[in-house]
């Protein structure tokens, strides 16, 4: 397995940062920064083999609703699992 590269890495904080809140799609600059690593990185988009670490934005509101975690994973999962199929 090859190891994160810390530079894109980096650049992964960097897009998520700016990104809108997953949930709401608000644009906050105020937001909370989640990485997590999926147990199946492959349904998130990663090749075979590989490890994928997802970063992504949460406004303050939606930081705070239950199951925010949760449905974000929910709807990244979504996102990347469509990505793949082109
Ligand atoms: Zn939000």
């Amino acid at each position: 397995m090859k190891p994160a590269d810390p530079e894109s890495i980096q650049k992964a904080i960097g897009m998520a940062q700016n990104a809108p809140c997953v949930l709401c799609g608000k644009l906050s600059g105020k937001g909370t920064l989640v990485s997590f690593v999926p147990d199946d990185s492959q349904e998130y988009g990663a090749a075979e083999g590989q490890k994928r670490m997802i970063f992504y934005n949460l406004c303050s509101e939606c930081s705070r609703a239950p199951r925010a975690f949760k449905r974000a994973e929910e709807i990244i999962k979504n996102a990347t699992g469509k990505e793949q199929q082109k």
